[in-house]
């Protein structure tokens, strides 16, 4: 059956990394013999410009009938003095809210090629490959009541930490069926010694761990999982954690590797439906020269393949072609000079993606 992705290449450098990419996916499955259709929609400020909405319903309707969304990124200066509502990132956070993206998963993988490019020395991150699993729909930045208020006499801002038992359950599942598929170790990050919501956050994903025997199960405070990530974060193998803890937890993890220009994520929905997109944003100080790293969206390519496409074989390739190019010393500018010792020949967005493509095999 022919499966439909969604491309959204939204603003700056996304215009340039989202068609690299899609190269890489149109090789990868022809190799397999798979067929792709892959439709393009407009997100963001490319969107407000030309139709005046961040999120076009024509683009909603297409994401719902897709399989899997490769996402570039949105949002840059020009766009920056609109109002809240208006701005390119209700683009973005439209799409999750849509399609009930619940699940956002960000590995941080450190290539042997690029361990030079970590600010931690090299035997704590060489060969690092961990996964942070992000609640992404719930928690304190949805909560309600919130707002600003004014109380004896003076202005006092609240928010509301909340989460239920269904929503602690769904990302704890998504967390033990990857931990399963992996190296079997799942961490669940709380701060159950002060936070009632993480009393039943850890009484929840606990009372799930007997359907799961191959995972091995522990849980972990906040503060000590941030001290422990940089400490030494390769205990960890799956790591699940709500939504504002995650989002530290996640760009702590990305900072080991070094290298904005390498990450990829994926949010899931119940559905199956993925949305996938580089972690870095649109890099408007670089956009159209092509001198942008296309690894980041080409590792989501291969996220999409794993988790929504059911291509795991496809997956391993690009990953496997990713990391043969950077052997041989292919870079591109951002991570150029990490190992003064390798000759290193620097390639634009393009010629990356014509080079990651060479070294696909099935
Ligand atoms: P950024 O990630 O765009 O850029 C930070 C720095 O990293 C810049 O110097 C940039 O040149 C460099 N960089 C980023 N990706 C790179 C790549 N693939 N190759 C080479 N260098 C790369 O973050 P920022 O500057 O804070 O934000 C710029 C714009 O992107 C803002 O409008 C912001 O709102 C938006 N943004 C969007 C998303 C998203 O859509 N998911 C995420 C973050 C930022």
């Amino acid at each position: 059956m022919k499966q439909k992705i969604l491309s959204l290449a939204g603003d700056g450098i996304g215009q340039e990394v989202v068609p690299v990419s899609l190269e890489v996916l149109k090789a990868v499955t022809s190799l397999a013999g798979r067929d792709i259709e892959i439709v393009h929609g407009l997100v963001g400020g490319d969107a407000i410009d030309k139709v005046g909405s961040p999120l076009p319903d024509e683009t909603l309707s297409l994401a719902r009938e897709t399989d899997a969304i490769l996402l570039g990124g949105v949002g840059g200066p020009k766009w920056d003095d609109l109002p809240t509502q208006e701005r390119p990132e209700r683009g973005l956070l439209g799409l999750r809210q849509s399609l009930g993206l619940y699940a956002n998963l960000r590995p941080a993988l450190v290539s042997p090629a690029l361990v030079g490019s970590s600010s931690l020395k090299h035997e704590i991150v060489n060969n690092l490959d961990i996964l942070i699993i992000r609640e992404l729909t719930g928690g304190i930045y949805f909560g309600e009541p919130r707002g600003t208020d004014v109380r004896n006499n003076e202005r006092v801002g609240f928010n509301t930490l909340i989460y239920s038992e269904s929503e602690i359950e769904r990302i704890a599942r998504t967390a033990f069926e990857l931990a399963e598929k992996r190296n079997g170790k799942l961490c669940s990050v709380d701060k159950a010694n002060v936070l009632e919501v993480s009393q039943l956050w850890r009484e929840v994903v606990e009372s799930l761990s007997s359907q799961y025997p191959a995972v091995q199960l522990s849980h972990m405070y906040v503060d000590n999982a941030a001290m422990q990530l940089v400490r030494n974060p390769k205990q960890f193998d799956v790591v699940v954690t709500g939504n504002m803890f995650g989002d530290i937890l996640s760009d702590i993890a990305a900072m080991l590797t070094g290298s904005l220009g390498m990450l990829p994520s994926a949010s899931l929905a119940g559905s199956g439906v993925g949305l996938f997109e580089p972690v870095h944003g649109t890099a408007p100080d670089i956009a159209g020269e092509n001198v942008a790293n296309p690894i980041a969206t080409i590792l989501s390519v291969a996220m999409m393949c794993k988790y929504s496409l059911d291509l795991p074989d496809c997956a391993e390739s690009i990953e496997n072609a990713v990391n043969a190019v950077l052997d041989e010393g292919f870079r591109s500018a951002d991570i150029a000079g990490s190992e003064e010792s390798k000759k290193e020949t620097i390639l634009g967005c393009v010629e990356m993606g014509e080079k990651i493509i060479s070294a696909l095999a099935i």
